[in-house]
């Protein structure tokens, strides 16, 4: 899979992704990211990227043409996506999505954000990471790099990894344990040292289904309820 990420600050993104599950992904070909500088496509000798804004208004916009020379020169995989609030919300089911595609690219915005030509013109799609406002579209792409990256295939070492983790199936994940079995007196539960595997999975999906009431009741909404066996196995486990 290719991802081409534009920003003014390409360090930032390749140091990122250079490092743990993505630098090895890279490293092993499985995911070909590549990350290219604006700001090389500016023609005055200031390498100017911004301007004031037209109307006047406190903060300066990223101008179009250093944009668009770096995405018609690069001819990145589309969809080209403009990291902005305004965009459709990233989430699991988005992430997998992206995730079935040869390849996407990601506009990184600074500053008051795009022109809004390029948002009209040049990109295909605007996503979010969330309802709030961060000061670069740095660290969203690095959000969407690592979202996405993990679910293609023969990214997780142990390609069944990402199966069971929160979100998949609509509920969160049920808590994890490692050693020791026993950390200043909190025990890890009986269940899980019983070696009785069918019912360390009931276990487990009772503990998703009720972390997920308690705290995403939004999520089991979603889902359409509980089912009649899911209600048996709830039954079973007092905690
Ligand atoms: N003036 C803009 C915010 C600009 S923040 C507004 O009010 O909507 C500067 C840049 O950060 C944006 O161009 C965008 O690329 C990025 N950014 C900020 N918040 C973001 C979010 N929630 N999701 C994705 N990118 C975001």
């Amino acid at each position: 899979m290719r991802i081409d990420v534009f920003t003014i600050f390409p360090g930032l993104v390749d140091d990122f992704a250079s490092e743990s599950l993505l630098g090895r992904a890279r490293q092993q070909g499985m995911l070909d990211i590549r990350v290219h500088d604006v700001r090389q496509e500016t023609s005055d000798v200031h390498h100017r990227v911004d301007d004031s804004p037209f109307g006047g208004g406190a903060g300066m916009v990223m101008i179009p043409e250093p944009i668009f020379a770096a995405v018609e020169r690069v001819d990145p995989p589309r969809p080209l996506l403009y990291l902005g609030p305004a965009g459709r919300r990233l989430d699991q089911a988005y992430a997998h999505q992206l995730a079935a595609l040869d390849g996407f690219s990601l506009l990184c915005g600074r500053y008051e954000g795009v022109d809004e030509r390029v948002r009209e013109h040049l990109v295909d799609a605007e996503v979010s990471i969330g309802d709030y406002v961060v000061s670069g579209g740095e660290v969203a792409a690095m959000v969407v790099l690592e979202a996405v990256g993990r679910l293609v295939p023969g990214v997780m070492g142990n390609d069944t990894s990402a199966d069971d983790e929160s979100f998949s199936d609509g509920l969160l994940e049920y808590p994890q344990y490692t050693r020791p079995a026993d950390f200043r007196g909190w025990s890890v539960p009986e269940v899980l040292r019983s070696g009785d595997h069918a019912k360390v999975e009931r276990w487990r999906r009772v503990q998703a289904l009720r972390r997920t009431v308690a705290e995403r009741p939004d999520l089991i909404e979603a889902r359409g309820g509980i089912t009649a066996q899911e209600q048996e196995m709830l039954a079973e486990f007092d905690r």
